[in-house]
């Protein structure tokens, strides 16, 4: 799903795109020149791989997501959560798909495991 950068104004511009039974639902705005706040919930089921026994299992997901985009470079590395589009095409499937390796590229435990070792819960 990919929205052009100049098509989104102050009033914020809702959107849902689905990728692999995970949902990102939410809104576009234009934030300052060259930015875009997006606000979103990513939610739906992930398929993820123990870490402890390597079984595949799903795990519900329900968090949100706000990010800045912007469609030039961008100078001030301090904000890690933009994300430049600079062909000036939000691409909301790429954004799904980031957080969704991000959400595989973490360690986890299946249920199982889970219940034998206790281990910290990040919530949202
Ligand atoms: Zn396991």
């Amino acid at each position: 799903m990919k929205i052009q950068f100049e098509k989104v104004g102050a009033a914020p511009k809702p959107f849902e795109c689905t990728l692999e039974g995970l949902t990102l639902e939410g809104t576009l705005k234009k934030s300052a020149h060259h930015r875009v706040a997006l606000l979103s919930t990513l939610e739906g089921e992930i398929s993820l791989v123990c870490d402890r026994c390597g079984k595949h299992y799903t795990k519900m997901l329900k968090s949100p997501l706000a990010l800045t985009l912007s469609d030039e470079m961008c100078k001030d590395k301090e904000d890690l959560d933009i994300i430049e589009f600079l062909d000036g095409v939000i691409d909301i499937t790429y954004i799904l798909e980031s957080e969704m390796n991000l959400q595989k590229s973490m360690y986890h435990y299946c249920p199982e495991c889970d219940e034998s070792e206790e281990i910290l819960e990040i919530e949202f």
